[in-house]
């Protein structure tokens, strides 16, 4: 079952809304604009419907108008500001907007003044580190202030916002003042009418009724411009023919609301809302709340956990089947710091880090135990996943990569390019899997920040040695590591002392670390001062004869998700590669012509740097996606197809299992060991399909065109993951899904 805590992006539609918009779609169908019996009763719907939400939200006068929802109501009430500002002689200069405000308020100023030609100043009212608006500021603009933007209630954060000291601050002003009120609907009383808030929109489908039904409320007297001209509907306010069974199923919400059965009180919703930050609390001891509960509405609970992206904690929630959302849904597909967490001031990990869960007013006591146990059950499967795990782990941050080798035998660990975001949770990880640190190299000394090496051993409790500037033990030819061992070659160009790592085990040479030398579509810029240009051409020769066209190397940047390359599949994509290794370039002409490519090459800025001058051109993504029956008819023609399960061991132990045939070989293989083990695929026999899957298909994709890449054309990906693969019938929680 799921465990649905996303209520603050949508809710499930309340059995009686349901039945109430069934009946208006086959009983009470009437149009309410015709005058003979059928569209008579169903004004008397509309007008009921009308009358019960005046009561709910405190609007005795002015318009109510059925709308299609929030989004729609936004535009309409900043559309009617804007043009009345437009034709005021004495102007006001300012709109302001609260920095937290759903991005449909300000992207609808922005548009609507546009298309207006109004130039008026856009500003947005910052937020304490609370949450809530600055009201010291917000009085010192407001009498400058044409229209001003306040929610009620944040979406992120359920942060409610002061609306009696907003109206206070505006005292005075002769400013507009629109109140978005979707999240506050049903959950805080708004006294619309009371207040003087001149405009505020609402969604049905944020309380239990279903999408494309909403409400605005605009005060009496308010300037009002209809966005929809047409055959006169709403007073000739909104035209177009009512949404019918949403405005029924919407009346039925606020029935509810109005008979108290069916929603909980605030103190229940409070105390439910302390259960789940209690096993919240148990599950991940080190986790922040981030904004203050008692400001915040009881059914949204907003939290960071150090050392764990907000990816991560979703993933692992949504193999649980529980489903909870990173910052807020639009910007669900886009892994950025939450716009709402940065403008309260948080520190950048924490706004990249969010998670929300939130919850309709309509829970049980049951449906939050479920969700404590399971949350609880997550914290569990992440500690449990810290067993040892041999080889190879890459670890990215914006681009940039990191790589762990750990020999589970001698229980010891190399890393490579370290980096300073990564200190904590690489040494959280090497106390979990009881490694000790062998040595911590760099493949080059970085000219825009010192190496984290030395903040590395001191996390772990250890001392270096006697190591030299890039970490390698003085005097020693190679490192040993188990049955594998670590040889270093010189590669000046980059920097002077640029270094690869080879990496040796009982097959011969396994992968090469070549930090910034050769990247996946760029050789590493060798503009700084400390880089030595006209070494690059031999470095790249001397290079080509250690590890061959066709040896694995593994990245110092990665920023488009290749996993690794290879010289032969560089050339294919650098010329200039392809020259020097080919003698058609010396030293001096490789030196000239990357110098002209890297003329305009921005300023490295740490981490997102531009470490190199990308020449391969942006290709159309591979198609590697493949459905379900597609799966099965590669199947049937491959019997010996590899299937790759990319999903985090904590997810694969909560999750759905494939059910297979017994000849599939199914392996695990995380994101961070992909790179050690695209060796093993490229061996396979020619023709042989590896087809990738993961919860939503993007990890998946990502790993079939980094094969692609390397030439193995049969690489794929299941196409939107497991969420979409069929499920066997009685699906339990740990149903077997069939191929
Ligand atoms: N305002 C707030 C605070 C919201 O949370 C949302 C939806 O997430 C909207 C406006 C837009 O609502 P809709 O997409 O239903 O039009």
């Amino acid at each position: 079952m799921d465990i649905y805590l996303d209520a603050n992006a949508t809710t499930p539609v309340l059995p009686q809304a349901r039945e109430a918009a069934l009946a208006a779609m086959a009983e009470d169908f009437g149009n309410p604009s015709s005058i003979h019996g059928t569209g008579l009763k169903a004004r008397a719907l509309m007008d009921g419907v009308r009358d019960r939400a005046r009561r709910v939200l405190g609007a005795e006068g002015g318009r109510l108008l059925f709308v299609s929802g929030a989004t729609e109501g936004i535009q309409t009430a900043v559309l009617s500001a804007l043009l009345a500002l437009r034709d005021r002689v004495d102007r006001p200069a300012l709109l302001l907007y609260g920095a937290t405000e759903h991005k449909a308020v300000p992207e609808a100023l922005q548009h609507w003044q546009a298309l207006l030609g109004l130039n008026m100043q856009l500003l947005a009212i910052p937020v304490t580190r609370d949450g809530r608006h600055d009201l010291d500021w917000l009085r010192a603009h407001a009498p400058r202030a044409g229209l001003v933007c306040t929610m009620a209630a944040n979406n992120e954060t359920g942060v409610i916002s002061d609306l009696d000291g907003i109206a206070d601050a505006l005292a005075g002003s002769q400013a507009l003042w629109m109140v978005d009120g979707v999240q506050a609907l049903g959950k805080l009383p708004l006294a619309l009418t009371r207040r003087r808030i001149h405009y505020a929109p609402f969604s049905g489908h944020k309380l239990y009724a279903p999408k494309g039904i909403g409400l605005l409320y605009v005060r009496d007297g308010a300037p009002f411009t209809p966005l929809l001209a047409g055959g006169g509907q709403e007073g000739a306010s909104r035209a177009g023919t009512e949404n019918m069974s949403g405005i029924a199923a919407l009346g039925a919400v606020l029935s509810a609301l109005e008979d108290g059965r069916t929603f909980a009180d605030a103190a229940t919703l409070t105390g439910l809302r302390d259960q789940l930050a209690a096993a919240l609390r148990d599950a991940f001891p080190s986790l922040v709340f981030n904004a203050p509960p008692a400001l915040c509405l009881p059914t949204t609970l907003n939290f960071s956990v150090p050392g764990v992206s907000s990816r991560q904690l979703l993933d692992l929630f949504d193999a649980a089947e529980l489903r909870v959302s990173g910052g807020s849904a639009c910007s669900a597909a886009a892994a950025r710091p939450s716009e709402v967490l940065t403008a309260m001031g948080l520190p950048a990990w924490q706004a990249a880090s969010a998670v929300r869960l939130s919850f309709g007013p309509a829970t049980d006591p049951a449906f939050i135990a479920e969700a404590c146990a399971r949350i609880r059950g997550c914290g569990q499967a992440l500690r449990d996943s810290g067993q040892p795990v041999a080889g190879l782990t890459r670890f990215v941050v914006d681009g940039a990569c990191c790589y762990a080798l750990a020999d589970t035998a001698s229980r010891r660990a190399v890393v490579i390019d370290p980096l300073p975001e990564l200190t904590e949770r690489l040494s959280r990880w090497l106390g979990s899997q009881q490694l000790t640190l062998a040595a911590v190299l760099d493949t080059h000394s970085h000219g825009d920040h010192a190496s984290s090496a030395a903040a590395l051993w001191a996390a772990v409790g250890q001392a270096p040695g006697d190591v030299d500037a890039l970490g390698w033990p003085h005097a020693a030819a190679a490192l040993a590591l188990g049955e594998r061992s670590i040889t270093r070659l010189a590669l000046p160009g980059h920097t002077q002392d640029s270094t690869a790592y080879l990496l040796h085990d009982a097959t011969g040479l396994r992968h090469t670390f070549v930090g910034d030398t050769v990247l996946p579509g760029a050789l590493g810029r060798s503009d700084f001062p400390q880089s030595a240009p006209l070494s690059y051409a031999g470095s790249l020769q001397r290079l080509a004869q250690a590890v061959g066209l066709h040896g694995l190397l593994l990245p110092g940047h990665d920023e488009a998700g290749a996993l690794a390359t290879t010289l032969a599949v560089e050339c294919a994509a650098q010329p200039l590669l392809a020259a020097a290794l080919a003698g058609r370039l010396d030293a001096v002409g490789l030196a000239q012509a990357k110098a002209q490519l890297e003329q305009d090459l921005a300023p490295t800025r740490y981490q997102t740097l531009a470490c190199g001058a990308r020449v391969e051109p942006d290709r159309p993504a591979d198609a590697v996606e493949l459905s379900a029956p597609a799966l099965r008819a590669l199947f049937a023609a491959h019997p010996g197809l590899r299937l790759v399960d990319v999903r985090e061991p904590y997810e694969q132990c909560l999750g759905l299992r494939p059910a297979l045939p017994g000849s599939c070989v199914v392996e695990a293989v995380p994101l961070g060991g992909l790179p050690d083990a695209l060796s093993r695929w490229l061996a396979l026999p020619a023709g042989t399909p590896v087809v990738f899957f993961c919860r939503s298909g993007n990890r998946s994709a990502q790993a079939a065109r980094a094969l692609r890449r390397l030439g193995c054309v049969q690489a794929w990906s299941l196409a939107g993951g497991l969420a979409l693969w069929p499920r066997a019938p009685a699906s339990a929680r740990d149903a077997a899904l069939a191929i």
